[in-house]
């Protein structure tokens, strides 16, 4: 098509696209008549030459509009949502989804799967026998209106846009750019209906964003489209060096999720959570500033009023939750050569052998095995002595779990000094 050939010389030359330009591109590739040629050479042209604030909202708005929006305002309260730019252990939403809910406020999600080394929440969920994440639009409104919280499966028919451009941008190099990764995330949040949104952008080695400027850049961006939507953004910056709480794994991290809902477990999973609910409460019409927000959270983890609506969610979605009633695989343990403190863990390698493990996708098409997956039995700071676990390796194929340990191997750095202890939370675009 020709205007795509101008599309493509004009920003290689390093113009600003109009927005009828950006529309037309986002209509053709979904209609098919951009072909997926001339729609990456786009999509490098963007990574290269950058997005104008401009441009970012240009496609956030093509992408919304390039399929179903769905409408929430029937609940007459606002919804609330958090995204998660993709981490590795990360089970915040199976926590903060029924916090919220406890708290007295309306949490709805519409989620995709984990590709890669990050995990997904439908697939934690899913780990839960007999957990339905495809809710007819009807069911995921009711549920919403009895119980406060639903997580279901995003409708292909949303932001399809986002489905064929992601498809091209995870095999054609062109993921990175704050531009296209705000975009991307906002469309679907805006057109699933959600009223304010809370984003915990991961910075670090497990993480799409190297660096906190990079981080912070794409929350501003997500936070522009929201104004731009009348849709309150709140972004939370969160370190992603290392896993988050000690288990990697659907099923595992459902059990720790469990724990953190009872008010014990690791206490990163709880500070992040805390963090976002501190965030995300005010946005509600629950009449709370971030401080009493907070104190309302953390007494609703401690009292249980969070866990008893986390089995209620479970039980209105058709999950059978009974803790610690699941089949453990064969583990391996990766030991330590020396003694010391454990002074890193590598987010990503540990991401990559739960991937391998079985815990994990390499495409959209493979399986997950729920009971697959890493537990950390040291984490950063721990004192560890020549020849302890610093892992447990749990695979159904002893292949595979072999494959993983010798990730994992490399994802430990024992040191003599004990690690000055690192924040979690970053920084914040309020
Ligand atoms: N998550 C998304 O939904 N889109 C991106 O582009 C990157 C992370």
């Amino acid at each position: 098509m020709d205007f795509v050939h101008d599309v493509i010389a004009w920003k290689r030359d390093g113009e600003e696209l109009d927005e009828g330009r950006v529309r037309a591109f986002v209509e053709g590739v979904v209609s098919g008549a951009v072909p997926s040629y001339q729609a990456s050479a786009v999509l490098m042209a963007m990574v290269i030459r950058g997005l104008s604030d401009d441009e970012t909202l240009f496609l956030a708005r093509a992408m919304v509009d390039s399929g179903k929006t769905l409408d929430l305002s029937v609940l007459r309260r606002p919804v609330l949502d958090k995204h998660s730019s993709g981490g590795v252990g990360d089970k915040v939403t199976l926590v903060l989804a029924p916090l919220v809910a406890a708290c007295g406020a309306v949490f709805g999600k519409m989620s995709g799967r984990g590709l890669g080394h990050t995990g997904g929440t439908l697939d934690k969920l899913e780990s839960i026998p007999g957990f339905r994440v495809q809710l007819p639009q009807g069911d995921f409104l009711r549920q919403l209106e009895r119980i406060g919280v639903a997580v279901v499966s995003q409708s292909e028919r949303i932001v399809p846009a986002d489905r064929l451009l992601y498809g091209l941008r995870d095999v054609t190099g062109t993921v990175e750019c704050s531009g296209l990764i705000a975009a991307s995330i906002m469309a679907k949040k805006i057109a699933s209906g959600t009223s304010a949104v809370v984003l915990d952008l991961k910075v670090g080695r497990g993480a799409f964003a190297a660096d906190l400027q990079e981080a912070r850049e794409i929350g501003r961006l997500c936070r522009l489209i929201g104004r731009d939507y009348g849709r309150p953004t709140s972004c939370l910056l969160t370190a992603m060096e290392a896993p988050l709480g000690r288990t990697v794994g659907n099923r595992f991290e459902v059990e720790e999720a469990w724990q953190v809902l009872g008010g014990e477990g690791p206490t990163d999973v709880r500070e992040v959570t805390l963090a976002l609910a501190a965030e995300l409460l005010p946005l509600s019409d629950a009449g709370v500033d971030a401080a009493e927000a907070r104190k309302r959270a953390e007494a609703t983890l401690d009292d249980g009023r969070a866990a008893e609506h986390f089995e209620r969610w479970c039980y209105v979605q058709g999950g059978r939750w009974r803790p610690g009633d699941f089949h453990r695989l064969a583990g391996h343990e990766v030991r330590a050569a020396g003694a010391g403190y454990v002074a890193e863990i590598d987010a990503l390698a540990v991401g990559r052998a739960a991937q391998l493990a079985g815990a994990g996708r390499r495409t959209v098409d493979d399986t997950v095995d729920p009971a697959a997956g890493v537990v950390l039995e040291r984490v950063v700071g721990d004192a560890v002595d020549a020849r302890e676990p610093l892992a447990t390796v749990f695979s159904r194929d002893p292949a595979r779990r072999r494959q993983a340990c010798d990730v994992l191997e490399s994802a430990f750095i024992v040191s003599a000094e004990r690690p000055a202890p690192r924040p979690l939370v970053l920084g914040r675009e309020p």
